[in-house]
């Protein structure tokens, strides 16, 4: 049997290791002292508590279909349903249902929400009366730039800066529509009316747009791993790739390994570096990818705050706000544990370009989640316990140029068939595009 060598024990990389079983002997050589990457469970006041991802996107379907093949499905549940709600202009408030990532296709659902200002209201009204323009072609035009002159400045950074905050923690200014908005770009490519072109899309079957894991998504790279049957070698770092004479040479500071093919499902900026020898123009161009670090607080308040908390799941807020948290999420309730555990809320802070949260010690981060929230939920006790969780380049920002980045690097990886790259940095964050450039990964190889 071949042997293949995939580098990085994330969810990409384990859903190519387990694709490529029965075809290949394969080695997952992680750095981590365990598999899962950004999706990992440990516990917190003795309940288990996600430190990454807590939810799989089931709007496309490979995330929650890996976790049926490898026995979870029984442990597959929807989320309680709650409106998105914006921490915004001094209170939290429900935006209205049938939004595209905030863009609302009839603005009237807006009035009373408060969510706009009356000028920016009757700005966004005024897109169906603008002439058509659709985004330029050849240049690829950054979410602010085209919605912008669409909807006006304020509806993108009250309405869609903050849902694509929840995604990529990115920066509006620098983020390409194309690549982190396709749904709205392809309707924004057909001229016209957003609005009205949104209105017209055809109505989705009411389902979950994310689904969660009971005991924490970190079961899922867990059970893939399993399900693999390959090896599994943690706390191994890839320092070097290079192929001589038609093999793969692996460089670990414990030695090097040889492998017919090898799966990259590292990091964009781990693996612009690796590729640095065997695909110098795709190390180029994976290079330009930003990251932003972000932070994660997880607080554990007795049951009795249930009562406390306001209505729905938890809350995004706009960075024009200019709050240290980005995100608050009542994962208790958005979950249904049951009541008479602690209640978990985890906040998350940091976004592209925005302040530093790594270097602020654990304390400072949780008194300002905390401050946060109780400035927006009212009074809260004190937390039985808390866990800060620090992601360091975290996420891979689709800036304007994306698309061609990966073009490029795809380009220059197609060049040696035995290589495949897959992971967060190509065609989508999400664990479900994760799970989906894995499998792409493992069908390339020969
Ligand atoms: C805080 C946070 C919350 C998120 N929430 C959600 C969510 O709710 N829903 C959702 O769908 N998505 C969410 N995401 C995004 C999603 O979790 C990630 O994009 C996805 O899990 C990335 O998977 P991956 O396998 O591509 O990369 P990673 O998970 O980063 O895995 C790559 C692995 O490679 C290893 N590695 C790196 N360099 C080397 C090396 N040189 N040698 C060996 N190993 C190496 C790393 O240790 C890591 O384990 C979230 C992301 C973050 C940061």
């Amino acid at each position: 049997m071949r042997r293949v060598i995939v580098i990085g024990g994330g969810v990409s990389g384990l859903a190519a290791a387990r694709s490529l079983r029965g075809r290949a002997e394969v080695t997952v050589l992680e750095a981590g002292d365990r598999v899962g990457g950004k999706l990992r469970t440990t516990p917190l006041a003795g309940v288990p508590v996600d430190e990454g991802a807590e939810s799989l996107m089931a709007l496309r379907p490979e995330a929650v279909d890996l976790a049926e093949a490898v026995g979870l499905g029984g442990a597959l549940r929807d989320p309680v349903p709650g409106p998105v709600t914006l921490w915004s202009r001094g209170a939290l408030r429900a935006l209205p249902a049938g939004h595209v990532m905030g863009v609302p296709p009839d603005p009237s659902a807006l009035e009373g929400t408060g969510l706009l200002s009356e000028a920016g209201l009757a700005r966004l009204r005024a897109e169906e009366t603008l002439p058509v323009s659709p985004p330029p072609e050849g240049r690829d035009v950054s979410v602010a730039e085209y919605l912008g002159g669409r909807l006006g400045r304020e509806a993108v950074d009250r309405l869609v800066e903050p849902l694509l905050g929840g995604v990529y923690a990115g920066d509006v200014d620098r983020l390409s529509l194309r690549s982190a908005l396709g749904p709205v770009a392809a309707l924004a490519g057909r001229g016209g009316s957003l609005l009205a072109a949104l209105r017209d899309r055809p109505a989705r079957p009411p389902r979950a747009v994310v689904r969660g894991v009971t005991g924490g998504t970190g079961r899922l790279p867990a059970a893939v791993a399993r399900a693999s049957g390959a090896r599994i070698l943690t706390g191994v770092t890839v320092t070097g790739l290079r192929r001589t004479g038609g093999v793969w040479r692996v460089t670990t500071p414990s030695g090097a390994l040889a492998a017919d093919a090898v799966v990259l499902a590292v990091p964009a900026h781990a693996a612009a570096r690796l590729l640095a020898g065997p695909a110098p123009e795709a190390a180029e161009a994976l290079g330009g990818v930003r990251h932003a670090d972000t932070a994660v607080v997880a607080l554990a308040f007795p049951p009795a705050v249930e009562a406390l908390l306001p209505a729905g799941n938890g809350f995004l807020v706009p960075s024009v706000e200019g709050r240290a948290i980005k995100a608050a999420t009542y994962l208790s309730r958005k979950w249904a544990w049951p009541d008479d555990g602690p209640r978990v809320v985890r906040a998350s802070l940091g976004r592209a370009g925005g302040p530093d949260v790594l270097s602020l010690p654990d304390g400072e981060l949780v008194a300002a989640a905390l401050a946060d929230l109780r400035a927006a939920a009212g009074p809260l006790p004190d937390p039985l316990a808390t866990r800060v969780t620090r992601w360091p380049a975290g996420l891979p920002q689709y800036d304007t140029g994306h698309a061609d980045r990966v073009a490029r690097t795809r380009a220059a990886v197609a060049e040696l068939p035995s290589l495949a790259v897959c992971g967060a940095a190509y065609e989508g964050v999400g664990v479900a595009a994760c799970v989906a450039s894995g499998l792409a990964a493992a069908a390339r190889l020969p």
